[in-house]
């Protein structure tokens, strides 16, 4: 009975909208079904506390995917996750929409880690850290190889006349090339880690590892040396990426919600770390162990033993993916993909007491667009062709869910026609708002529109005509570029799709004084402007999936883009 009250009251506010509405243009025949309470009700489950702030991975957000898949079940949705042999048969129904992502995560237990040189025993941290967290024991004699690298198109090898087998490299600096590849990607990562992503992957002018050139432990694993040690001036990439020697102890029994401790190693998609050579240990020597690695140089009998140990970490998470069929016979095998990032930060850092990140913005509200979104598909009219609707996981850690989804679809990303992406899309400026930190936030009738000026004039063209004949948005360029400093293009799981050739559109409503604070949550949520720009979304999806020509990228695309395109074909299996 309260309920019900409860549903009549959201009702009636959302109605108010509702007689104000411009009526849907021909193109979104059932933009009806998309209203501000049914947004209301969702967002203020999946923004709620008990979804602890949906992290990747958390029980928080295994049930916000879990309560996605159980509407998309009712509503006739086929699943375009896991293949049904691997499906978890306690998930029923559900387990069609959940494509699971296996995470790890290895940390170096620095107790059981040491290294014996000369009668000397060296500790972890305190005299040398690990480049790669490869675990083992190496025992044996040193050699010393300079930098260690093999580069095949400078015919550089220095390993000329040495056999390693059975024996420890010791390396000494980087070829220019490594250093400078190794700095950018320092940059790419810290830019990953204070904000919602990272910037365009760095390339390596070396070329790719494994084919153009072997690093130091490459070599060492084809040749059976057994294990490799630097010294301490290079490789901060490495120490960067493997966080320190020990995580803070997991008080979790003690205190339900733990402060995450800084820097400690963000999971690994093990999918993407394929084992197919083997690893050896791979040390810095702080000066102290390095100086008496380089006073036994001259000594031929000098043997050292390495051994790290690692205590590793396995996890899963999943992303959700829905189907809806097309209704033309040809057409329906070409998709336009609407996606939305279903994670957040999860539980941190207290502000006013309040420790939950519930991401209601961020991006409980482009998951609920897309919740929305797929009910209206589901039950309207069917355009030609297919749609495929997707909520990622792991886009706060890195784009996650949508880099894996790209290197792993389960559809055909060549028949791929558009990703339309909503990455927070339910705050607007008030008038009277003077708070800087919500200077770049859009109006009530204002979105950002990331994506068409890019790369694909037709798409921005579909776009106009859609909104033009709606709800006349005000669609801000503002960010739609790749060289803005705050790197906007690159900060959600579109650019993914993005880099694989498919022309994007990223809807995105600009940071705000809650962006990824705890005070993110749904009572803040301007859910008119969400109806306005959920139904504009998906007119422009339905437009896109009916109109017989799909649109093309721009023949000229920017050099940044072309590069990451290249590196994204590269990188593919
Ligand atoms: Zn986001």
């Amino acid at each position: 009975m309260r309920k019900l009250v409860a549903f009549t009251t959201l009702a009636a506010v959302a109605g108010l909208s509702l007689a104000a509405a411009p009526k849907a243009p021909n193109q979104a025949p059932n933009a009806e079904a998309i209203t501000a309470s049914f947004m209301q009700d969702v967002l203020y489950f999946l923004s709620s506390d008990a979804m602890e702030g949906r992290n990747t991975p958390s029980r928080g957000f295994d049930t916000a995917a879990l309560f996605i898949a159980s509407n998309l079940a009712q509503w006739g949705l086929t699943g375009g996750g896991d293949p049904p042999a691997l499906r978890d048969p306690k998930q029923g129904p559900l387990a069609q929409f959940l494509y699971h992502i296996e995470l790890q995560s290895s940390q170096v237990n620095a107790a059981a880690s040491s290294v014996e040189l000369a009668g000397h025993q060296y500790g972890y941290q305190s005299d040398f850290t690990s480049t790669n967290g490869a675990a083992g024991q190496a025992s044996g004699p040193l050699v010393f190889v300079g930098h260690g690298y093999v580069e095949h198109k400078q015919n550089i090898d220095p390993y000329a006349g040495i056999n390693v087998r059975g024996k420890i490299l010791v390396v000494e600096g980087q070829p220019p090339e490594m250093v400078a590849y190794e700095s950018a990607m320092l940059a790419y990562f810290r830019a990953a880690q204070s904000g919602d992503s990272g910037a365009a992957r760095p390339i390596n002018a070396l070329g790719a590892a494994g084919s153009d050139f072997l690093t130091p432990e490459q070599y060492a694993a084809q040749n059976g040396a057994l294990a490799v040690i630097h010294d301490d001036a290079p490789n901060p990439l490495a120490a960067l990426l493997r966080g320190p020697a020990t995580a803070a102890p997991n008080n979790s029994e003690a205190n339900p919600y733990p402060t995450p401790p800084p820097n400690v190693p963000t999971m690994e998609m093990t999918r993407f770390q394929p084992k197919t050579a083997a690893t050896v240990p791979s040390i810095v020597a702080k000066a102290g162990l390095w100086n008496a690695i380089l006073a036994a140089k001259s000594d031929p009998a000098a043997r050292a033993t390495v051994t790290v140990a690692s205590d590793v970490r396995k996890a899963r998470t999943e992303d959700v993916v829905a189907l809806l069929e097309g209704s033309d016979p040809v057409l329906k095998k070409q998709y336009v993909i609407i996606s939305a990032h279903l994670d957040h930060v999860g539980i941190g850092r207290a502000l006013n007491g309040d420790i939950i990140y519930n991401g209601a913005d961020d991006d409980g509200s482009g998951s609920t667009g897309l919740l929305n979104l797929a009910k209206a598909f589901a039950t309207g009219p069917r355009p030609k062709r297919s749609i495929a609707f997707i909520w990622h996981a792991g886009e706060e850690k890195g784009l996650w869910g949508s880099l894996y989804f790209t290197r792993y679809p389960t559809i055909p990303l060549a028949q791929v026609v558009t990703d339309l992406n909503m990455d927070m899309i339910g705050r607007s400026r008030a008038a009277n708002d003077n708070n800087a930190a919500d200077d770049r936030l859009t109006k009530a009738d204002e979105i950002y529109v990331i994506g068409p000026q890019v790369s694909s004039a037709d798409l921005e063209r579909t776009m106009d005509k859609v909104n033009n004949s709606y709800y006349k948005l005000s669609l801000n360029h503002f960010y739609d570029r790749t060289d803005d400093p705050e790197q906007i293009f690159y900060r959600s799981d579109h650019v993914n799709y993005a880099n694989q050739g498919i022309p994007i559109l990223f809807f995105f409503d600009g940071v705000h004084v809650d962006y990824h604070q705890p005070g993110d949550e749904p009572q803040k949520i301007d859910y008119q402007k969400m109806e306005k720009v959920a139904r504009t979304v998906y007119a422009i999806g339905w437009t896109l999936a009916t109109e017989a020509t799909p649109p093309r990228l721009n023949a000229v695309l920017p050099p940044a883009l072309v590069k990451a395109m290249a590196g994204a074909k590269a990188g593919n299996p």
